[in-house]
C-alpha cells in the first residue's frame, strides 16, 4: 500500500472513530472520582504492594476528542471546576495511609493542560505531598512529557518513587498509527524516555494485545515484539492490556459488525509463558505485568478477553495471582490444564492466518463504515 493510500485509510478511520464517539453520554457531574485498589509488585525485589488508584473526572482525553485511539473510551465529561475536583481528591487522599502507592488518573493525560488545568495539577500535587506516598504513578502521552512538568512533580514529591505510564500500544509505529489510530512517532517515545530518565522517573510501557484489524496471530506477535522492543529501549516495566470491545469506539463498532473478536485469555497466558522463557529470572520470577484482563461487562465494555465458562474461573484466578506475584509456577500449572478446548483453540488461531494482513482488514472496515453511512461522511470537520 502506498503512503498516500495509508494516509487516506487512517484519515477515514479517524473520522469514523470521531463520529462513533460523538454518541457517548457525558460523565455525570455528581461523579467526581472513583477509587479502586489493585495488587501489584514493585522494585527489583518484586515486593507485593497494594496500589490505590483514584480516577478523577475531567472533560476527557484531548486525543480521544481528535478521534484517537480506536480502542479507548475512558469517558468524556462536561467542563470541570478545578476546585471541586481538587477538593474531592484531597478528601479521598486523606483517607489513604501515608507512604502508600498512589495512582492518580484523569481520563487521559496527567500532563495535558487542556485536560488537567495547571491549577488543578498544582492542588493535586500539594494534596499528594501531604500523604508522602512511597510510589506515585500516573499516565500521560509522551508528547506531554515536558521538562518543566517532570520537574514540577519531582519538586512536589522529592522522596517519592515516580512512575510514568505511557500508552505505547505497539512498538511498530505503523500498527500504532493505523490499527490503534495513535500517531505517536517512535522518536516521541524515545524523547520522553530520555527526559523521564533525566528526572529519575521509572517508566511503564502500556502494550495492547488484540488491536483493530490485527488477526490473533498478528496481535500476538505484535505484543511479544512490543514487550521486547520497549524493554530494549529502556522502559522500566512492560504492562500488557488484552483489549475489550468498548461502546463508543471504532473497535466496539467493528466488533458489533462481526469483524473483530477480543483475544483469548489463553493467548495472554501463552504470551506470559513465552516472555518468561525468554526473560525469566533464576528464581521462577518473571517481569511482565498484565492489566484489564477481566473487566466487567456493562454499558462500556461489551465484550472482553475470552475463554469458556469452564476454564474462566481458574484462568482469572491464576492471572489475578500473577498480577500480585509473578511466579512462573502458576503459569506451569496453567500449561497442564486440559478440561476444555480453549487452550487448543487459542493455539490454532495463533498457528494459522487467513492470508490477509491488517491493511486488508482495515480497508474492509473503512469500506463497511462508508457503506453504512451514505451521505454522512463529511459531518465532522477533518
Ligand atoms: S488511549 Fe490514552 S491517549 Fe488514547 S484516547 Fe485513551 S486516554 Fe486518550
Ligand atoms: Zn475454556
Amino acid at each position: 500500500m502506498t503512503d498516500t493510500a495509508r494516509h487516506r485509510l487512517r484519515h477515514a478511520l479517524v473520522r469514523a472513530n470521531r463520529q462513533i464517539r460523538h454518541g457517548r453520554e457525558l460523565l455525570p457531574e455528581s461523579t467526581n472520582l472513583l477509587v479502586r485498589s489493585y495488587p501489584t509488585w514493585v522494585g527489583e525485589t518484586m515486593r507485593p504492594v497494594k496500589m490505590y488508584q483514584i480516577w478523577f473526572r475531567t472533560r476527557g482525553c484531548t486525543f480521544d476528542r481528535a478521534g484517537q485511539c480506536s480502542m479507548c473510551n475512558y469517558g468524556v465529561g462536561p467542563e470541570i471546576d478545578p476546585d471541586v475536583i481538587a477538593d474531592a481528591v484531597a478528601a479521598r487522599l486523606a483517607l489513604i495511609p501515608k507512604r502508600s502507592f498512589v495512582y492518580l488518573s484523569p481520563s487521559g493525560s496527567f500532563f495535558d493542560d487542556r485536560e488537567v488545568p495547571p491549577v488543578l495539577r498544582e492542588r493535586l500535587l500539594a494534596s499528594l505531598a501531604e500523604r508522602a506516598p512511597e510510589h506515585f504513578a500516573f499516565e500521560t502521552r509522551p508528547e506531554t512529557c515536558a521538562p518543566e512538568m517532570l520537574g514540577q512533580v519531582r519538586r512536589a514529591l522529592p522522596e517519592t518513587e515516580l512512575i510514568c505510564q505511557i500508552g505505547v500500544e505497539s512498538w511498530d509505529e505503523q500498527i500504532r498509527t493505523l490499527c490503534h489510530l495513535k500517531p505517536t512517532p517512535q522518536e516521541s517515545l524515545h524523547r520522553a524516555l530520555a527526559e523521564l530518565g533525566r528526572h529519575d522517573y521509572r517508566t511503564i510501557a502500556n502494550l495492547t494485545l488484540g488491536g483493530l484489524g490485527l488477526s490473533h496471530r498478528e496481535a500476538y506477535r505484535d505484543a511479544l515484539s512490543g514487550v521486547a522492543g520497549s524493554r530494549a529501549a529502556g522502559f522500566t516495566t512492560q504492562m500488557v492490556f488484552p483489549l475489550s470491545a468498548k461502546a463508543g469506539t471504532l473497535l466496539g463498532w467493528v466488533h458489533a459488525q462481526g469483524m473483530w473478536e477480543p483475544p483469548s485469555l489463553w493467548m495472554l497466558i501463552r504470551l506470559l509463558v513465552e516472555d518468561a522463557r525468554r526473560n525469566g529470572g533464576p528464581d521462577d520470577r518473571f517481569d511482565l505485568h498484565i492489566s484489564w484482563f477481566n473487566p466487567s461487562i456493562g454499558d462500556v465494555v461489551q465484550a472482553r478477553p475470552g475463554c469458556c465458562d469452564i476454564c474462566r474461573p481458574l484462568v482469572v484466578e491464576a492471572l489475578a495471582t500473577i498480577q500480585s506475584t509473578p511466579d512462573r509456577r502458576v503459569l506451569d500449572d496453567l500449561l497442564r490444564y486440559d478440561r476444555c478446548a480453549c487452550p487448543q483453540l487459542a493455539e490454532q488461531k495463533l498457528a494459522h492466518d487467513d492470508g490477509r494482513t491488517y491493511l486488508d482488514r482495515l480497508t474492509e472496515v473503512m469500506e463497511r463504515w462508508e457503506a453504512s453511512r451514505p451521505g454522512e461522511l463529511h459531518l465532522l470537520p477533518s
